[in-house]
């Protein structure tokens, strides 16, 4: 029988200071690669979340891989190759940097896997493996059951996804440009299938977008809540959604009575014209003097709004950034994510920090591991790159001090009346500060010795 490996490779930086994760949830894109590959494979999914890599047997490798994981794909690669196993890579970095991605692996896919897996494994088993397969955009009523079976029991949440795609085009991000700009539902019946099977108790839906952006994705979800609500299925879970999701207290409540305890809004800026001009047209559109009322309906619907911040925008000064940080702090935004705008390649903006010479790392592909979305990669306009370290380093510690995440807490609990979202919200703002303010220092320690 035949052995495929497949593995989820974590940045080096990120296994000295694990807690610093964050992201936690199951991969599932290897266990969609699972479910595609024939049952007369055998597969193991290795995840370096839990074990550090130590060599297997294999008769294929396969990695996915985000940007900041991307080399220690690469030297994992290396070890097989060594021994004259094949390697493929997939993901968003083998996608959008190809030429890089061959010289380390013997195969790339590019795009989503669904519409080529089936087909590289045949040329495998004929001893007939291309350099490269293109997958296409499939609707997703294509997409398998993920094998949940293989990921490894240390998760303490689940992971789903129910859509693909957004209409959108954040000049920073590359979801648009990796699945595309049209909003592909996955059939509710696959999704509820999925949700019933998820062993945690808790479950995030990975979806960029789970409500989207038109009355009949709206819809689609409040008929989601409505089959987990007759069900009698008690899951906690959280997701993403656009700010507009606030703007329908029938769908609120929905989510809310099936389980939903956070969402994440990317809020991004509360600068009008910062909204603009990195295309975030709907949080444009509802306007800054709005974005009260929208947390105000989650809050009421009994949940708490994970608020999504970009330190590092393009018009972004030491002043604007401390009026985000006290912006944020009068908020009533519950949890806290305060990243480093990161060019990632692929993106519209690093294409054009690129052509102005302003990106600070370019040792690749060594210098992805920089890319965490964790420190700052360009050069900004308005400061220097210390300034900013330094006015980022200050902003931190004022959302992030421990005094601060019990106020939040309780806060919280009083605006939604609810516990569980209380804890929820507050579990992310301890994984934020252990990131950004305990994370700093052992960064520093792991750059002195890589
Ligand atoms: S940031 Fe969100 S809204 Fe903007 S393109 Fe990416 S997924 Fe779409």
């Amino acid at each position: 029988m035949a052995k495929l490996l497949l593995i989820n490779p974590l940045n080096k930086r990120s296994i000295v200071v694990k807690d610093e994760l964050l992201s936690v949830y199951p991969p599932i894109s290897l266990g969609v690669l699972a479910a595609l590959t024939p049952p007369s494979w055998e597969i193991e999914i290795l995840d370096e979340i839990f074990e550090p890599f130590e060599y297997r047997e294999a008769d294929l490798v396969a990695f996915t891989a985000l940007t900041a994981n991307v080399n220690r794909a690469y030297e994992i690669a290396a070890i097989y190759s060594n021994k004259n196993i094949p390697t493929v890579l997939g993901g968003i970095h083998a996608s959008m940097m190809q030429e890089e991605a061959l010289k380390y692996v013997d195969t790339i896919v590019t795009g989503e896997a669904e519409s080529i897996w089936k087909t590289l494994i045949r040329d495998f088993e004929h001893g007939r493996l291309k350099k490269e397969y293109n997958g296409e955009l499939l609707e997703m009523k294509h997409s398998p059951m993920p094998r949940i079976d293989l990921y490894n029991s240390g998760y303490g949440m689940g992971s789903i996804q129910t859509t693909r795609g957004c209409p959108m085009t954040c000049e920073f991000c590359s979801v648009h440009i990796f699945n595309g700009r049209k909003y592909r539902f996955r059939p509710l019946d696959d999704v509820f299938e999925e949700f019933i099977k998820i062993p945690q108790e808790r479950v995030a839906f990975v979806d960029d977008n789970l409500t989207g952006y038109s009355r009949q994705s709206a819809e689609r979800i409040k008929t989601m809540c409505r089959m987990i609500i007759d069900s009698g299925i008690r899951k906690q879970w959280f997701c993403s959604a656009s700010m507009n999701v606030g703007e329908d207290p029938e769908l609120l409540q929905l989510m809310s009575d099936a389980g939903c305890q956070m969402i994440f809004l990317g809020i991004e800026s509360e600068v009008i014209d910062q909204l603009a001009s990195m295309n975030k047209s709907v949080n444009y559109k509802i306007g800054v003097e709005n974005f009260n009322k929208i947390y105000d309906n989650i809050h009421k619907a009994g949940m708490a709004v994970l608020g999504a911040f970009i330190f590092g925008l393009e018009s972004d000064t030491i002043e604007t950034i401390q009026h985000r940080t006290e912006y944020i702090l009068h908020s009533d935004v519950d949890a806290m994510q305060v990243t480093v705008l990161t060019p990632l390649p692929g993106t519209v903006l690093y294409d054009r920090l690129k052509a102005e010479n302003r990106l600070l790392y370019t040792n690749y592909p060594n210098d992805w591991e920089r890319c965490t979305t964790t420190q700052l990669t360009y050069r900004p306009l308005h400061m220097t790159p210390t300034e900013f370290d330094e006015i980022a380093t200050e902003s931190w510690k004022k959302l992030y001090n421990s005094k601060t995440l019990t106020r939040r807490l309780i806060k919280t609990t009083r605006l939604t009346q609810n516990t569980e979202a209380a804890k929820w919200a507050y579990s992310a703002n301890v994984q934020y500060h252990n990131i950004f303010l305990e994370g700093k220092a052992k960064r520093q320690q792991v750059s002195d010795w890589l």
